[in-house]
C-alpha cells in the first residue's frame, strides 16, 4: 500500500489550469473543498477520472487524488497536447489516502516520464484506457 495526497479545489492540473470543484460541496481538505469525480478545470471540461482512491467517497462520488487522470480540457488541441490529458499533479501536504501501487503505475509513467514507483508499467499509449479495462 502506498498513499497519494488528497486533490483539493484550487490545486493544479499538468497543463497549467487548476480544479474546479463543482462536484459537492461539504467536504473540505486544508479548507478547500475536495475534488470529487468528473471535476472540471480553469480551463474547461477536463474531467477527471477519479481512479485512485478505490475506496473513499464524498456524496457517492469517489474521491480525486494527485496524479488522477482527466478527460481533455477545452485548449485540446488549439494550444498544445498538454490540454488533451489535464491531469491532477498537486495535492494536499497531509491528507493522504492509501492507494494500490499497480494501480497508479500507468499514470506515474505518463505523468512522470519514468516510472518513481518502482513497478512496470505500460507507456502513453494507456493515456486515455479507463483504468478498469487497463488492468
Ligand atoms: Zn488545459
Amino acid at each position: 500500500m502506498s498513499t497519494l495526497p488528497a486533490h483539493r479545489y484550487g490545486d493544479s492540473r499538468t497543463c497549467g489550469a487548476t480544479t474546479v470543484v463543482s462536484g459537492q460541496n461539504n467536504v473540505y481538505v486544508n479548507g478547500n473543498l475536495w475534488s470529487v469525480r468528473s471535476d472540471p478545470n480553469s480551463h474547461g471540461s477536463g474531467a477527471l477520472w477519479a481512479e485512485l482512491a478505490k475506496g473513499v467517497y464524498i456524496n457517492n462520488k469517489r474521491v480525486n487524488l494527485d496524479t488522477d487522470g482527466a478527460d481533455p480540457d477545452n485548449l485540446c488541441p488549439v494550444l498544445d497536447s498538454q490540454h488533451c490529458s489535464p491531469y491532477a499533479n498537486e495535492g494536499s501536504p497531509d491528507v493522504y489516502v492509501g492507494v494500490d501501487k499497480t494501480i497508479i503505475a500507468p499514470y506515474a509513467n505518463t505523468i512522470l516520464g519514468s516510472n518513481d514507483y518502482g513497478m512496470p508499467g505500460p507507456g502513453p499509449e494507456t493515456i486515455n484506457t479507463p483504468i478498469e479495462e487497463a488492468i
